[in-house]
């Protein structure tokens, strides 16, 4: 049967297989692919293919992801698919939050205040012990392991000693501050965040006419990176499917699409669970499994490098299959300090930024949040817009705190709605201002729109949601872990492994490749370890066209330094890049490495140095002469005014540099070059060779 356009044209950019996953009719879905194969867009497409074929009303579909900006995300490609109807995203916890306030206002119960930090309440209780040796962080974060895996503190001990588990601190004494955290909550008449899961699980339970709303109200759902779901929320998902509670195994049709991928299960150490991914069709009597083997995100180079990364024997599938070309052979860079190399990184982003380069093209991730300081100040340093993603600091903004505190003197009983006009003018009146910070770019009307996004996404869970409601929604799920500011910017992105996850970059930096971070200092057993290691291939399959690493050979923390290791994954990826290299017929590095070869034959011999050699760590192009480069950018800049074409298409920037660096002497020398085809090689060939002949005989006239 022909499709209508409409359809067509969601087809239109999809793989066969990828097309498949969008017509399936299977119930439930799950797409299990790697990374940049398409999963994300393929989840997008199937729900406007299901809104379009008209086989789910789009106010009755929900798109659950793990963060906001997830969210957010998920709602920007359907517009740009053209569905107009507004699909209701969120994570477990907004969804589960909005439908518990509902909850407890029908039923006329008081609804608990969010606990506004456990962490406060988890110190007292673990500073009366003698020992001092155990960080508060570590217990909530324990206490969040648990509740992720619905263990309670009663079977606490046990279920830890099952799995061989080592808590923070003794097993008995932890279960005891479970205990006490869990009363403590219960006397002051407060829940916390992961509480909100349960409760909304036991609502679905216990209250039939409830559950039977909930699943009306969303019947279609679809989740992304299905891989990081906990017990907690899978029961959750469970609920909503109508699924009894400790079924094994469920028959019969849930509308319900997951896509993931088991090698990017990052959150285990957080209690997720990817066997509920990779064991779907042993849970769902009716399921389809659809894999996808193409990746569309990364150069071949780049996912050599991942692969190597992922090692053999570790990967849950297939190697992906590059559909990108060629590009340059990813780095690897050791640097004497943690200072240099933030410095080092900044200038390389500097030298690398352009007009058709933009600073949002650019990111830097690292392993952990503290990493980020050093980048930071860098940046500062060398005026570098950039940003770091995450925290908690969105409401701590001056015009969120005003924005938010006008809603709160306004009345609280109206529906919420009607006020994002409200917040809309806000946003105007501070692009009005015309304040604005580094490079043009209006940070506080950015914040408010993303005010803006979350009062939308509000509604959409909760069209009749008040005021008030509102602002205790937004107070619970911005103090979450989904924290997530907006991307649109043009800004360099500093941003950890975990929070890359899903996104992608055409130039990524990964920083800090150390034992002690990569793996991180607490991974003392295989699974943790495997873990790192997956941590690793998330970082590095964000890159599209250029991947750098980089680790430092001292670190300072406060005033000590210490000395510092490779991380032992960075021999994986040597060997990959050494795979990049080897030279095979026809292939340009072979031929590169035939000229480079010739060039050090020439500088050993004592010919006069012309042609560029290529330090082993450093990429094609990074090496070039500067004063070649500007030479060859000015003959381009004027045959770019001469011939109408654009600069970049006569020659690319890091095709420029690779020219500059390599210096070929002949056609074939030039046509050996990435980014140069025979095409180039005959308009431009004679003239680029003519720059380069006259710069070394500049160079020979002055020595
Ligand atoms: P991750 O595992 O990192 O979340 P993913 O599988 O969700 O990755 P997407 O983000 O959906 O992958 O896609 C990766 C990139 O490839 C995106 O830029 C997407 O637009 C592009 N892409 C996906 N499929 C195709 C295709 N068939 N043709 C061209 N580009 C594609
Ligand atoms: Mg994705």
């Amino acid at each position: 049967m022909p499709h209508s356009p409409e359809i067509a044209r969601l087809l239109d950019g999809l793989n066969p297989a990828q097309g498949a996953a969008v017509m399936s009719e299977a119930m439930p879905l799950a797409i299990l692919a790697g990374a940049g194969s398409g999963k994300t867009r393929v989840l997008t497409r199937r729900i406007a293919h299901r809104i379009l074929a008209d086989t789910a009303n789009p106010s009755r579909m929900l798109a659950l992801t793990f963060t906001r900006k997830a969210a957010g995300e998920l709602t920007k490609r359907l517009g740009q698919l053209g569905v107009r109807e507004r699909v209701a995203t969120g994570t477990f916890h907004a969804i589960a939050f909005a439908q518990l306030r509902q909850w407890w206002a029908d039923t006329n119960q008081p609804a608990p205040q969010l606990v506004e930090s456990k962490m406060r309440l988890v110190a007292p209780l673990v500073h009366t012990r003698k020992s001092n040796a155990v960080q508060p962080v570590d217990v909530v974060s324990e206490i969040e392991w648990a509740k992720a895996r619905l263990i309670r503190p009663e079977n606490y001990a046990a279920a830890v000693s099952a799995i061989g588990r080592k808590p923070p601190l003794g097993v008995e004494a932890m279960a005891a501050i479970y205990t006490r955290y869990e009363s403590e909550k219960k006397k002051r008449g407060i829940v916390d965040f992961d509480d909100l899961l349960v409760l909304c699980v036991q609502a679905l339970e216990t209250d039939r006419e409830f559950a039977a709303r909930q699943r009306w109200q969303f019947r279609h759902l679809f989740v992304d990176e299905f891989q990081d779901v906990n017990p907690a929320q899978y029961r959750l998902l469970e609920g909503w499917l109508g699924i009894e509670p400790d079924s094994e195994f469920a028959e019969g049709t849930f509308d319900l699409c997951v896509v993931g991928d088991p090698n990017q299960a990052i959150y285990a150490w957080n209690g997720a669970d990817p066997r509920f991914l990779t064991q779907f069709s042993q849970r769902f009597g009716s399921a389809e499994v659809i894999r996808l083997d193409d990746n569309y995100r990364s150069t071949p180079q780049i996912l050599t490098v991942a692969d190597a990364v992922l090692g053999m024997g570790q990967r849950e599938s297939r190697p992906l299959r590059a559909n990108r070309p060629d590009g340059i052979v990813p780095t690897v860079t050791e640097y004497a300090s943690d200072l240099d190399e933030a410095r080092g990184i900044a200038r390389a982003i500097r030298d690398r930024q352009s007009q058709r380069r933009p600073w949002s093209q650019f990111a830097v991730l690292t392993r952990t949040n503290a990493q980020a300081l050093l980048f930071e100040e860098a940046f500062r340093a060398v005026a570098i817009p950039h940003r770091v993603r995450g925290g908690g600091m969105f409401l701590a903004q001056p015009e969120i705190k005003n924005a938010l505190g006008e809603l709160r003197r306004s009345p609280g009983n109206v529906p919420f709605a009607s006020r994002i006009v409200d917040l809309d003018e806000m946003v105007a009146e501070a692009l009005a201002s015309g304040v604005t910070g580094a490079e043009g770019t209006n940070e506080r009307a950015g914040n408010l729109e993303g005010l803006v996004r979350l009062a939308n996404e509000f509604v959409g869970i909760d069209p009749t949601g008040t005021t008030s409601s509102f602002l205790q929604w937004i107070g619970g799920v911005i103090t979450s872990r989904a924290d997530e500011p907006d991307r649109s910017a043009n800004l360099v992105e500093i941003t950890t492994f975990h929070r890359a996850k899903g996104l992608e970059w055409p130039v990524v930096f990964v920083a800090g490749l150390e034992r002690g971070y990569v793996p991180i200092g607490q991974a003392d057993n295989q699974e943790a370890w495997d873990e790192e290691r997956r941590l690793l291939y998330v970082a590095v399959t964000r890159a599209e066209q250029e991947l750098h690493c980089s680790w430092a050979k001292t670190r300072t923390f406060g005033s000590r330094t210490t000395s510092r290791n490779r991380s032992p994954w960075l021999d994986n990826v040597d060997a990959a890049r050494n795979a990049s290299e080897r030279p095979t017929d026809g292939d340009w590095r072979a031929q590169l490495r035939a000229i480079r070869d010739r060039a050090e034959a020439a500088k050993a011999a004592g010919v006069p140095g012309i042609r560029g050699t290529r330090n082993a760590h450093i990429q094609i192009g990074t090496n070039a002469d500067p004063k070649v480069l500007e030479a060859l950018k000015k003959w381009r800049a004027a045959k770019s005014r001469a011939t109408g074409i654009p600069a970049f298409v006569i020659f690319h920037d890091t095709t420029l540099a690779a020219v500059a660096e390599a210096q070929p002497g002949s056609h074939a020398e030039l046509l050996a070059l990435p980014g140069v085809g025979s095409v180039k090689v005959e308009r431009y060939g004679d003239e680029v060779i003519a720059v380069l002949a006259a710069h070394q005989a500049s160079l020979t006239q002055a020595s």
